[in-house]
C-alpha cells in the first residue's frame, strides 16, 4: 500500500515537472510537450528515429509563461557565426569551425541555414566552397546545412547598391565562373543573389532557375522592365528588401516599387531593429503578406563577439556597436547584421502585430518551401524532428530547447 502511495506520487511529481514542456523517452520514443505555436493548445510530440511520428492535444491547462514549440528556424543567410566566418580569405575555416558555427545558432533556435558567401576573389570563392562542400555532409551537422547561397559577385557596381561588397571583384555574370564556383561547393548552391540589370543577368536567370538554383534580386538598381523579366525568368525573391541601395533614390523609380508590385515575389527582411525601420517592415509585410515575406539575419562572424573596432580581410574597419549594430563606417552602411534570426521573430511581432504563427511561417515555414526542402518547416508527421522550445517575454524570444533531427541538441 505505501509502495502504492510512493508510486502514486512519484507519478504527480512526473507530471507536475511535464505539465507545461519537457522530454521523456519511453522505448527509444521520444516525447517533446508544449503549447503548439499555431493552436496555442498543449501538444505532445512523439519523435521516433530523427522523425515526427505523431502529435496529440493534451488536455492541461496553459501556464501563465507558456514554453511554445515550434519547428526550428531556418536562416537562408548566414556569413558566419560566433568568430566562424564563411566569407573570409585569410580566415582558416575548418570542418571544426563549421560545427561551431553550427552548434552556436542550434542555441539560438537556428536548425536549418545556408552558409552564405559574399563578393570575393574566384579562388577564395572556390576555397571556401571547397571547405563547406567537404563538411555539410558530416553526420555531427544532421542535415543543418542543406546548401549554399551565393551572394554576389554579379551585383551593380555602384556605390549604395553595392553595400560592403568590395568593388574590386563585382562583375558581370559569368555562367562558366559560376558553374566551377558551384562544382567546387559540391553542386549545393541552391541561391544565388544578383543584380538582374548587369549585361547577361536576364539569361543567367533563366539558366540558374533550370537548374532548380532560386535566384534572388538584391543589391542592384533594376528599373520595372528589367525586374519584371527576371520575375518571368523564374526569380523568386528580393533579398533583404530595403537594404543594398543607395541612400539617394528617385521617389518613383526605384527597385523598391517595382519589387513590392509584383505579387509572385517573396521578400526577405532584415528584422534586426537596425537594417530597417518599424515603418518599413510594417508596410513590406501588409504589402507582400505572411505567405511571400521571409525573415533573415545576413548574420555575420561578429555575432556573439565583444563590441568594438574590427579590422576585415580586406583591411576595412568595421565597428559592432554596444547595442548590436555592425557598420561599415567608411561607407556609412551596414556590415550585416549580428543578430541572429530569433531577434527577428520577436520584432517582426513587435512591429507588425502578426501573431507567433506568423513570425514562425516566416522564419521557418516559408524558406521550407521556397527551397522545397519539404522534409522540414512544418511540425507534422513525417516531417523532420527539428524542434524548437522557447518563452516569448516582451516580444524577445528565449530558447529553452533546440532539436535536431530528434536530438535534443541545446537546453538552457
Ligand atoms: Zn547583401
Amino acid at each position: 500500500m505505501i509502495r502504492h502511495h510512493f508510486i502514486h506520487l512519484f507519478r504527480v511529481v512526473l507530471l507536475i515537472s511535464f505539465l507545461f514542456y519537457g522530454y521523456t523517452e519511453v522505448n527509444g520514443q521520444q516525447i517533446i510537450e508544449g503549447i503548439h505555436y499555431h493552436t496555442g493548445q498543449p501538444v505532445q510530440v512523439k519523435v521516433n528515429n530523427g522523425i515526427i511520428e505523431e502529435i496529440t492535444t493534451l488536455d492541461k491547462p496553459v501556464g501563465k509563461n507558456p514554453v511554445y514549440i515550434a519547428p526550428g528556424f531556418f536562416d537562408n543567410q548566414v556569413n558566419g557565426f560566433a568568430g566562424v566566418s564563411f566569407v573570409f580569405g585569410d580566415s582558416d575555416l575548418t570542418p571544426e569551425g563549421i560545427k561551431k558555427a553550427t552548434t552556436e545558432l542550434w542555441k539560438k533556435g537556428v536548425t536549418t541555414f545556408l552558409p552564405t558567401l559574399t563578393t570575393n576573389s574566384v579562388d577564395v570563392l572556390t576555397k571556401n566552397f571547397e571547405i563547406l562542400s567537404a563538411a555539410v555532409h558530416e553526420k555531427q551537422l544532421k542535415g543543418s546545412i542543406p546548401g549554399f547561397h551565393l551572394e554576389g559577385p554579379y551585383i551593380n557596381p555602384e556605390d549604395g547598391y553595392r553595400g560592403a561588397h568590395p568593388l574590386a571583384y563585382v562583375k558581370l555574370p559569368d555562367w562558366e565562373e559560376f558553374m566551377k564556383l558551384n562544382a567546387a561547393s559540391g553542386n549545393n548552391i541552391i541561391q544565388v543573389t544578383l543584380a538582374p540589370e548587369m549585361k547577361g543577368a536576364l539569361d543567367f536567370i533563366t539558366k540558374c532557375s533550370r537548374q532548380g538554383i532560386v535566384v534572388a534580386l538584391g543589391h542592384h538598381n533594376a528599373d520595372t522592365k528589367t525586374v519584371t523579366a527576371a520575375i518571368d525568368r523564374g526569380a523568386k525573391i528580393a533579398t533583404h528588401l530595403g537594404n543594398g541601395a543607395a541612400n539617394m533614390i528617385n521617389r518613383h523609380r526605384n527597385p523598391f516599387w517595382s519589387q513590392l508590385a509584383d505579387d509572385r515575389l517573396h521578400i526577405s527582411i532584415i528584422c534586426d531593429s537596425f537594417h530597417l525601420l518599424p515603418e518599413e517592415i510594417k508596410v513590406f509585410y501588409q504589402v507582400k503578406g505572411v505567405e511571400k515575406t521571409i525573415i533573415t539575419s545576413d548574420v555575420t562572424h561578429y555575432a556573439a563577439m565583444e563590441p568594438g573596432e574590427y579590422k576585415t580581410s580586406t583591411g576595412e574597419t568595421i565597428e559592432l556597436t554596444k547595442d548590436g549594430m555592425l557598420r561599415y563606417p567608411a561607407q556609412n552602411v551596414l556590415y550585416g547584421s549580428a543578430s541572429p534570426i530569433t531577434k527577428g521573430v520577436g520584432f517582426v511581432m513587435k512591429v507588425t502585430g502578426c501573431t507567433l504563427a506568423e513570425a514562425v511561417q516566416m522564419a521557418s515555414t516559408n524558406q521550407a518551401k521556397l527551397f522545397n526542402l519539404n522534409d522540414r518547416g512544418i511540425l507534422e508527421p513525417g516531417k523532420r524532428a527539428d524542434i524548437v522550445l522557447f518563452t516569448v517575454d516582451n516580444f524577445q524570444v528565449n530558447i529553452q530547447e533546440t532539436w535536431v533531427k530528434g536530438e535534443r541538441v541545446f537546453k538552457n
